[in-house]
């Protein structure tokens, strides 16, 4: 099962159409669980907060063993600075693990023209399928078509297809498969 919690107020229906998504990439029932606050431990001086500690800190969710849960916020996140500096943070995952957090603070606006919605809406998809895709042990992957293609890629379309690739897709059925046996 996988958990949507909100850290910031979401469109309903931004949120009902994620979890079909979610649903049909995965196979996973994906469930609404509620809003929580941004936990202020993992706020940083600058206003960003620090995504790992963000996910570690947040109030717990209820779960049960192999539930996956998905944190969605509109405040900026940051990640520790690695040797090339630090990476543009749109996700982070516990990679294999629990608990992922998706900004949504780099998407294109999220304007009042259906094509926005619904642009804004894909972003959404691909952002949270890859942030999960790392749940279920996916690595990056170097197909630019594919979900869990880096989001800070050059190569990476202004508007990214919300899918994974047959490689990725048949590795996270199988640990799906396994995870449920
Ligand atoms: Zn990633
Ligand atoms: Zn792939």
């Amino acid at each position: 099962m996988i958990r949507i919690v909100t850290l910031s107020p979401f469109d309903p229906g931004d949120i009902a159409l994620l979890a079909k998504t979610l649903f049909t990439a995965f196979g996973l029932g994906t469930e609404y669980a509620g809003e929580r606050p941004l936990p202020p431990e993992a706020e940083q001086d600058d206003g960003r907060y620090d995504a790992v500690k963000l996910v570690a800190e947040v109030n717990p969710v209820k779960t049960f063993a192999d539930d996956k849960v998905l944190f969605l916020t509109d405040a900026e996140l940051s990640m520790r600075k690695g040797p090339l500096g630090e990476p543009p943070c749109w996700c982070f995952a516990q990679y294999g693990g629990e608990k992922a957090v998706v900004s949504t603070s780099r998407f294109p606006e999220r304007g009042v023209s259906e094509a926005s919605i619904e642009a804004w809406r894909k972003r959404l998809a691909r952002e949270s399928i890859h942030a999960v895709g790392h749940l279920w042990d996916l690595h990056h992957c170097y197909d630019a078509r594919c979900a869990m293609h880096p989001s800070w890629s050059p190569s990476l379309p202004a508007s990214p297809e919300a899918e994974l690739c047959s490689f990725d897709r048949d590795k996270s059925e199988r640990k799906v498969r396994l995870a449920k046996t």
